[in-house]
């Protein structure tokens, strides 16, 4: 039966632990509690920083509900008796009802307090010290049942630090009312004198800031400015130390070392810097270990990781300091990123697209190169093909330059029987004997000229482009076919255009193409009876710029459906037809920029033609 009421007991508890935590504070064990004792105002950065990492280190030990109190003493801008004696009946009242499980006391002034009033406000609490230098002074202060964890900027740091940004550091100059404090820099006097003998030091930490600002507006080269936090002046007017640091720096004309990141890139060049919010972490954590049970007294005393040298980069480019020379593990913030720091994506992009494009340009420069060489390749091809087309041209004329040949041949053998007849005769007629000789000179310049013609014809020769007139160049094609047409007889005829027609391009192809056209209106003739075997040559022009070459004939014509088919390769309708010779004629003539075609003419037959662009237009 008991068993069964426990069992209902703790049902009952864990549903109001589900309904409400505030719940547990009240009707469940005790919640803990935590009593943040600062030294200075909560709301100055520097102690805010602290509190919100002793609130951190709470949180992350989540075993228990904790709650933080917190206290300004503000004892260096209220001092005197009546005001501490206030504070500490306020703070009685205050927590009579509230029990406080640790003390994290921030600061040497709070340690000060507590030592002389804890007993009377919190008699049984135990206490973490934070924010205190390891000094046998501040030990002194500690009360029984307490621990601590350090935190200092040593007089030394700050002399690292200036000879760090000054290499050839002679002088320095002390500002802030921290430096008078025995128990925050100790005995710096003669820390400095064994760190570096015959430095000169200027103690400014009493003066009032109107002079120390006077001051360090002219200060020699070769010194730089030391200043520890700033309360009040020597005046005792208060400030808060960030602004009395900015105030100074405004007017000094030597880097500034500081002594807390809080201040950091706002006036100073740097040094081994105060982490407030690390200090609060560490004296926080140490609290959590007293509420989870452990003796403050078995928990030693220990410097924590709260001070780190750090700069401002600004400051370090302001006075040309090499970041070489800087304490080592020094960490420099506020560092304005290079222009391929700040764009690196958009710069590796854009290298990427200039990669791929330049990747797809050598692609693309390639597919040129090799289709000009298959350009090159097709070219020499078609440059053979088109020699054996007037190879076979040439044999199939060879009945008609044997011909051409033997008019001349036969000439020549007249004249020379004649010219031996008339000198038969004692007194030869030497007049006559001259003109016979004349002839045959001319006769067999006629036989020379046949055979050049059909040489330079047959000439496996490179393209040469030149300027030439086509009515010559049609001409001349028709006077080469004038005895092949004579043995078939077919009548071979040219109607020239008036004026020259002067295109660019190479003689002896262009007359091949013609010749081509030629030789097949004669084909397309021969099966006609005699008066029709007729094939005509016309020169001419076409849309003023030009020139036009037309091959007709009177044949039957070609099949419609034929029209551009005749000029594809091998494309023939004749029983020995080898069909080149159209695609050949074509070939030519686009590579000369000009068009072929054919069509039937009206009047019956076949009609090529050939456009060419003129030289000069008309
Ligand atoms: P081939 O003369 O060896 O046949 P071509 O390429 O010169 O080769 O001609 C191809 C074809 O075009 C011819 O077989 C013929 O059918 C047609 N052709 C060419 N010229 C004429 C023309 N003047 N009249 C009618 N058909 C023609």
């Amino acid at each position: 039966m008991r068993i069964i009421t426990e069992l209902a007991r703790i049902l009952i508890i864990c549903l109001f632990a589900s309904l409400s935590r505030e719940c547990i504070a009240a009707d469940g064990p005790r919640q803990r509690s935590i009593l943040v004792l600062e030294e200075a105002d909560f709301r100055s950065p520097f102690y805010s920083e602290i509190f919100a990492g002793i609130r951190a280190a709470a949180k992350q030990n989540g075993r228990s509900h904790t709650v933080i109190y917190g206290e300004s003493l503000d004892l260096a801008r209220f001092p005197g008796p009546h005001y501490e004696e206030s504070l500490v009946g306020h703070l009685k009242t205050k927590y009579a009802q509230r029990p406080i499980d640790v003390i994290v006391s921030i600061g040497v002034t709070s340690a000060k307090f507590l030592q002389t009033r804890k007993q009377e406000i919190w008699p049984a609490a135990p206490v973490v010290y934070g924010f205190v230098p390891d000094l046998p002074e501040t030990r002194a202060l500690f009360l029984p049942d307490t621990t601590a964890v350090f935190a200092r900027v040593k007089p030394t740091h700050l002399l690292t630090a200036a000879r760090a940004i000054v290499p050839d550091l002679t002088r320095v100059v002390l500002v802030g009312d921290a430096w008078k404090n025995p128990l925050v820099y100790g005995h710096w006097k003669q820390d400095f004198a064994a760190a570096m003998p015959g430095l000169e030091v200027i103690d400014l930490s009493d003066a009032v800031l109107r002079e120390v600002r006077k001051q360090v507006a002219t200060l020699p080269a070769r010194s730089a400015i030391l200043t520890s936090a700033m309360y009040s002046d020597g005046e005792g007017t208060y400030y808060s130390p960030a602004s009395a640091l900015a105030r100074v720096a405004e007017s000094a004309n030597r880097p500034i070392i500081i002594t807390s990141d809080t201040f950091l890139g706002q006036s100073g060049v740097g040094g081994f810097l105060l982490l407030p919010d690390i200090i609060g972490r560490e004296a926080g954590e140490v609290a959590m270990r007293i509420l989870d049970g452990e003796a403050p007294s078995s928990i030693t005393p220990t410097g924590g990781d709260n001070v780190k040298p750090i700069f401002d980069w600004r400051q370090l480019k302001h006075w040309n300091v090499d970041e070489a020379n800087l304490p080592q593990g020094s960490e420099v913030r506020f560092r304005e990123q290079s222009f391929w720091e700040q764009y690196r994506w958009q710069l590796m992009t854009l290298a990427s697209v200039v990669l791929v494009q330049a990747l797809l340009i050598t692609i693309l420069l390639r597919e040129r190169r090799l289709r000009s060489l298959a350009e090159v390749e097709a070219r020499q091809r078609m440059s053979e093909l088109a020699h054996m087309n007037r190879r076979a041209t040439a044999g199939e004329m060879s009945a008609s330059i044997a011909h051409e040949l033997s008019q001349p041949l036969a000439a020549i053998l007249i004249n020379a029987e004649s010219a031996q007849l008339v000198l038969q005769n004692p007194t030869p007629d030497l007049g006559e004997l001259r003109n016979i000789l004349d002839h045959i000179r001319c006769d067999d310049q006629r036989a020379a000229q046949v055979i050049d013609r059909l040489r330079s014809f047959l000439k496996r020769h490179p393209t040469e482009r030149r300027e030439l007139d086509l009515n010559a160049t049609v001409g001349e094609v028709f006077r080469f076919l004038s005895v092949q047409a004579l043995t078939h007889d077919v009548g071979l005829a040219t109607e020239p255009s008036s004026a020259d027609i002067r295109v660019k391009g190479d003689k002896v192809q262009l007359q091949q193409a013609i010749l081509n056209l030629v030789v097949n209106g004669m084909d397309a003739v021969a099966h006609l009876p005699d008066g029709r075997r007729r094939v005509v040559g016309r020169t001419g022009f076409a849309d003023g710029n030009q020139a036009l070459v037309s091959i007709a004939d009177a044949g039957d014509g070609i099949l419609a459906e034929n029209v551009t088919e005749i000029f594809e390769p091998f494309f023939t309708t004749k029983t020995q037809g080898m069909g080149i010779g159209l695609s050949i004629a074509r070939t030519i003539i686009e590579a000369h920029g000009g068009r072929i075609w054919a069509e039937n003419a009206p009047s019956g037959g076949a009609v090529f033609h050939i456009s060419l662009p003129l030289v000069s237009p008309r």
